[in-house]
């Protein structure tokens, strides 16, 4: 029987799938990501076949050499920076990942954060449970409204593509983008315009949505110079990745009023913050959880199972990422 190592939980409809076919599975019991030692450490305890490792567990030679019977890390993330294809690739051992749909939820997220910072409610909700509300006010909590805004998208691939959509469908905003390459979809169907760099979209824009790969070239993409152009009533928006804005010049900028907010599901560091960022009430802080809904979660779990049962079923993973 091939027995299967999966880091932490994961939705159970993979693994009753895997159980279904005869598969032994065992699931590690960490609430939170393990070091590289502890992995290691658990993964000796067996002759695995199998790991169905997370995005946050570093996966090369030194795993590699402990487990030297696994023959298929089955990612359980549509990124596998996490591991050394090359490595793996050399060792003949095959890597997949799990190219679910989670563009819908991670474009939706992104609009939450936009209108969650705007109506001010991450403030207000604290507020009210802090047991402060004493009545209505019409100076309270004055926030602003998105219909007739001009939002800017930088990176208007799969996921920002979508979100301009929903916000020029259903709120009324005027789209304006930046991308290294055109999209016509969104200039024809969505009347986008497209500017010719990061700092003109951010000079106009009454609100900014970052949806670009983080690459050498996008890392600091939002840096001091350019959030220096925003308007001082402008809110950023980052669902990509934390390394693309300079956290440490966000938070001067949202210090000091150069900006009026920020929506963050990502962060530089994460899970570490930058100094100063939780204290900032100008922001609404999510956890890395753009895509965390039911369904693309047991998107991903359905994914591993079939990757798996591809590999001892002698055909090439559908999802596999190395040669
Ligand atoms: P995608 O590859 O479909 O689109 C990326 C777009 O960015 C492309 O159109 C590309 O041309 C553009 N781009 C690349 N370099 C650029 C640059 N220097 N300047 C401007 N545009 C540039 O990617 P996607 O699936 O839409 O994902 C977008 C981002 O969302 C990625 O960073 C991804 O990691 C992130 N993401 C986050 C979550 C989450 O949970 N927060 C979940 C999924 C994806």
């Amino acid at each position: 029987m091939k027995s299967i190592f999966i880091t932490r939980q994961i939705p159970e409809n993979g693994i009753k799938i895997l159980k279904e076919k005869g598969y032994d599975v065992t699931v590690g019991k960490y609430k939170t990501p393990p070091t590289q030692p502890e992995l290691i450490e658990e993964l000796k305890k067996k002759n695995y076949d199998v790991v169905v490792p997370l995005l946050t567990d570093k996966i090369d030679s030194a795993v590699f050499d402990a487990v030297p019977t696994v023959k298929i890390f089955a990612n359980y993330s549509v990124g596998f920076d996490n591991i050394d294809l090359e490595e793996a690739t050399k060792r003949n051992i095959a890597v997949t990942n799990t190219p679910g749909d989670y563009v819908d939820g991670v474009a939706e997220h992104a609009v939450a954060l936009l209108l969650a910072i705007m109506a001010r409610l991450a403030e207000a909700d604290q507020f009210v449970r802090a047991g402060k509300y004493q009545g209505w006010d019409p100076m309270l909590f004055m926030g602003d409204k998105l219909n007739g805004k001009t939002v800017a998208v930088i990176g208007t691939g799969r996921i920002g593509e979508r979100f301009a959509r929903k916000l020029s469908s259903g709120f009324g905003v005027k789209i304006i983008y930046y991308d290294v390459v055109r999209n016509e979809r969104i200039e024809k169907e969505c009347g986008a315009q497209f500017v010719s760099s990061v700092n003109e979209a951010l000079a106009l824009a009454d609100a900014v949505s970052i949806h670009v790969p983080l690459l050498p070239t996008t890392h600091h993409l939002i840096n001091k110079n350019n959030l220096a152009k925003m308007k001082p009533t402008a809110y950023l928006i980052n669902t990509s990745r934390g390394p693309v804005v300079d956290e440490e010049a966000l938070v001067k900028a949202l210090q000091n009023g150069r900006i009026r907010g920020a929506g963050l599901d990502v962060f530089e560091f994460e899970p570490k913050l930058t100094k100063g960022l939780v204290k900032l009430s100008n922001t609404v802080l999510s956890p890395h959880i753009a895509s965390s809904q039911l369904e693309s979660r047991e998107e991903m779990a359905e994914i591993v199972a079939n990757n798996i049962i591809d590999f001892f079923e002698g055909r090439v993973p559908r999802n596999k990422v190395n040669k």
